[in-house]
């Protein structure tokens, strides 16, 4: 049965009465370990009711026209090459490895696309996001204009945490608002493809004290090596859900 065509509104772009596309929330390369394991993976949400409940297929929702999917795929597919299909080269620097020759305009636009996108879907695994009127706007401005701002605005901290723990390679974690301010900023910490990803939602990051924890406009990536925090964080939350999995 050809599948029906769904029109209205793009949330990215605004136009009206656009053919909406049936959009991923979080990019599929992101549940690609997982698919190839078992065909289907795990999202965890704090809803009780919906814990380890496996998923057949990704999060998607109606959001976008046709040319703002393209848009968002373009930096996904970047990303994906450069992070997830080849060993990137980087530069062990103890307590991260660093990433140089990054484009800065795609990369900062993909972390900006994840977030955006899980504040504005409306389906339940994202309820934690809310991103607030001023910021969800924002975003959006800047995604449609693909102004990438910034280095501290809108910034995404990138923990490794798959890097002793294998499993956590294989974990899904919607996002979850920060219990206590980062350096006096909220963000939301996710865990997506064996990493911990921090998005700063906060109109004072010019004020950031140690803006080099991020993507440079110079082109340099951080990806931190786990914490204890990040460890703890990640153990606490999948605990339950990595029993189940591996006793399956
Ligand atoms: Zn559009």
């Amino acid at each position: 049965m050809a599948k029906q065509k769904v029109i209205g509104v793009c949330r990215l772009c605004l136009k009206q009465n656009v053919e909406l596309q049936d959009s991923h929330i979080i990019s599929e390369f992101l549940y690609k370990d997982i698919y190839d394991a078992k065909g289907r993976f795990y999202v965890f949400s704090e809803h009780e009711a919906h814990a380890g409940r496996p998923e057949q297929k990704g999060l998607r929702e109606h959001l976008l026209c046709w040319a703002c999917e393209q848009k968002f795929g373009r930096w996904e597919k970047y990303v994906k090459e450069l992070l997830f299909d080849r060993a990137p080269k980087g530069i062990d620097m103890g307590d991260r490895m660093e990433y140089p020759g990054i484009d800065y305009p795609q990369f900062k636009l993909f972390q900006m696309s994840l977030i955006w996108r899980m504040g504005v879907t409306s389906l339940g695994r994202f309820d934690n996001v809310e991103l607030g009127m001023k910021h969800e706007e924002r975003l959006r401005s800047m995604l449609d204009r693909s102004d990438p701002g910034e280095a501290y605005e809108y910034a995404c901290f990138m923990e490794h945490v798959a890097y002793t723990i294998p499993e956590y390679g294989s974990v899904i974690l919607p996002p979850t608002r920060g219990a206590k301010k980062f350096q006096g900023h909220p963000c939301y910490r996710t865990v997506l493809g064996g990493i911990v990803w921090c998005f700063f939602m906060s109109s004072h990051m010019a004020q950031f004290p140690k803006p080099m924890v991020f993507l440079s406009t110079a082109g340099v990536l951080p990806v931190w090596k786990e914490s204890q925090s990040a460890r703890r964080f990640v153990r606490e939350a999948t605990a339950p859900i990595i029993a189940q999995h591996t006793s399956v």
